[in-house]
């Protein structure tokens, strides 16, 4: 097993989200915020103003998926961990030459390694017959985020680590 890697820089540009809306929720623009998840690689959360997520995105460049560890990685992040399911996670080998010529060229110098990317997606579930969305909160920290689900008209104001560090905070 050789050690995964980080993604070239000219890589990782080439994979910048594309922008996009939040799709049967507010309509208003997504957003992407750059997360410090598993390492090597870079990891990417899209949400809306209201921190609704559409998909969270991780790359490494490998010679495996790293699926597990990313897995992993999302438990620690989300309260609760039960939310990370398996079957929500999906992975891809991304190829050289989607990225444009210059990533490409980058990439044949290691032809032992690929682009390694993870998506994580939740779609909107009912709890107690009220519609679920997962919210990311990112008042923790550059890199930082905390996934929770709460009621899909919530205003992503009820992240329940920001509600411990509150009461923490009143003693
Ligand atoms: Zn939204
Ligand atoms: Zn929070």
């Amino acid at each position: 097993m050789t050690r995964p890697q980080r993604l070239p820089p000219i890589v990782e540009r080439a994979l910048r989200p594309k922008d996009g809306h939040c799709y049967r929720h507010c309509s208003r623009p997504l957003r992407a915020h750059r997360i410090l998840l598993a390492r090597p690689g870079v990891g990417w959360v899209f949400a809306c103003p209201s921190g609704v997520v559409s998909v969270t995105r991780y790359a490494e460049w490998g010679d495996r998926a790293p699926t597990e560890r990313v897995a992993r990685e999302l438990r620690r992040r989300c309260v609760p961990p039960g939310v990370v399911r398996r079957r929500d996670l999906r992975s891809a080998t991304r190829h050289g030459p989607e990225l444009g010529r210059a990533a490409e060229r980058r990439l044949a110098s290691r032809p032992d390694l690929r682009v390694r990317a993870v998506y994580w997606r939740v779609y909107p579930f009912a709890r107690r017959s009220v519609e679920h969305r997962l919210f990311a909160c990112f008042r923790h920290g550059a890199g930082e985020v905390v996934f929770y689900p709460a009621p899909s008209d919530s205003t992503g104001r009820d992240c329940p680590r920001c509600a411990v560090e509150r009461r923490g905070r009143r003693r």
